[in-house]
């Protein structure tokens, strides 16, 4: 298939990881943001091709692994009220919020949909006027030009019975709080490069100027990721720390910007709670007052539990990086895809869903296709 089958040509992929152990002379960690990257890691094998000391932390960038708890709370409560609709993506509707999971409310009684795009929402309802349909938007800067472009829509269209829970999140703004934790192991990024197709990557340049880190924008087969650990390699060994963009089949430095001048239309920066990782100040995106009226936030008068409970779950580690998968353990036992304990499990970017898929069994998974 053109654009993937040259992107795991395996004797490419042989020459770019001899090519990263003869430059590497010391351990280096780095951190791939998206969990659409860990899973092309895990899958092919791409970690244990590496040399000795040189490793991989898995990132926050799976949204539906970030979505707080009390948010799925609160979308369950506006699901319980008898007019609504509620709309959203495959993966959210499974995850646990504190009481219940979005599925599971649905086994209750209430009407829940899974849609594949905001536009689906907005379909039903204009076919279903006498309902208020709500859609749970979730999702990095890839994601919400999408939302964005619905909730315009919606208002020229003037229809009222169409709303959005908001739960859009921002990468930079997470990046800045890991490398600002105590804990914090990173020493350089590979970037999502679809988030930067959107937003560019100029963003990317003050923070790794303030925080001293290599950040390489990366795709998402084996060879883009084989390049961009490369790359962050060799800003290491040399000593830089700089953004660095070999995806530039999809990614300019400046992004979309009609995308961009779409979400400043349509939506404020405001701070963000993170499954696990807590409130990150400008990390989110909520409602504009001129589309206030869409916000489902202030159109439902229910509210939720803020506390976000405490279970044997640990993906608030794996997704700050300080731990992995395998070192829970639930994983593969208590914890599995078809009865998760947490969000990391059950979406399909979730980085315990990858080590499940790929590496359960002990040693190599027959499934882990690797790079020779
Ligand atoms: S294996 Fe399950 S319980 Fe453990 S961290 Fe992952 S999602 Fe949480």
């Amino acid at each position: 298939m053109k654009y993937v089958d040259e992107f795991r040509d395996p004797v490419l992929a042989r020459t770019l990881a001899d090519a990263i152990a003869r430059i590497t002379t010391r351990p280096w960690t780095m951190m791939e943001i998206c969990g659409g990257q860990t899973h092309a890691i895990v899958r092919h094998g791409i970690d244990r091709i590496l040399p000795e000391g040189v490793s991989l932390l898995h990132g926050p960038g799976c949204p539906v692994c970030v979505t707080p708890a009390e948010t799925i709370d609160l979308a369950v409560a506006i699901a319980r009220e008898p007019e609504v609709i509620l709309c959203s993506f495959g993966d959210m509707l499974r995850v646990p919020g504190n009481e219940a999971s979005l599925l599971g409310a649905r086994a209750r009684g209430a009407d829940v949909r899974m849609v594949y795009s905001p536009l689906d929402a907005l379909r039903i309802a204009r076919e279903t006027s006498e309902r208020e349909v709500v859609f749970f938007a979730i999702g990095f800067e890839t994601t919400a030009p999408a939302s964005a472009m619905t909730v315009a829509q919606a208002a020229r269209e003037g229809i009222r019975n169409f709303s959005l829970l908001v739960s859009h999140v921002l990468v930079p703004p997470a990046i800045e709080a890991l490398l600002g934790a105590p804990d914090n192991q990173v020493q350089g990024f590979l970037a999502a490069g679809h988030v930067c197709t959107v937003m560019g990557c100029s963003e990317y340049e003050p923070i790794a100027r303030r925080h001293r880190v290599p950040i390489v924008v990366t795709g998402f087969e084996p060879l883009d990721i084989l390049q961009g650990i490369y790359l962050c390699i060799r800003q290491l060994e040399e000593g830089r720390a700089e953004v660095e963009n070999p995806y530039s089949r999809s990614v300019r430095r400046e992004g979309n910007r009609k995308a961009q001048e779409l979400l400043r239309r349509v939506f404020t920066v405001q701070k963000q709670r993170w499954r696990g990782i807590g409130e990150i100040a400008e990390s989110g995106l909520g409602l504009a007052p001129e589309f206030a009226a869409f916000d489902a936030r202030l159109r439902f008068d229910v509210c939720s539990d803020t506390a976000e409970r405490r279970n044997e779950c640990i993906s608030g580690e794996i997704l700050r990086g300080v731990r992995k998968p395998p070192d829970c353990p639930a994983f593969g036992t208590r914890c599995t895809p078809e009865r998760p304990l947490g969000a990391t499990m059950v979406s399909s970017e979730g980085a315990c869903a990858a080590y499940y898929r790929y590496r359960r069994a002990a040693g190599r998974s027959a499934r882990e296709e690797a790079v020779p």
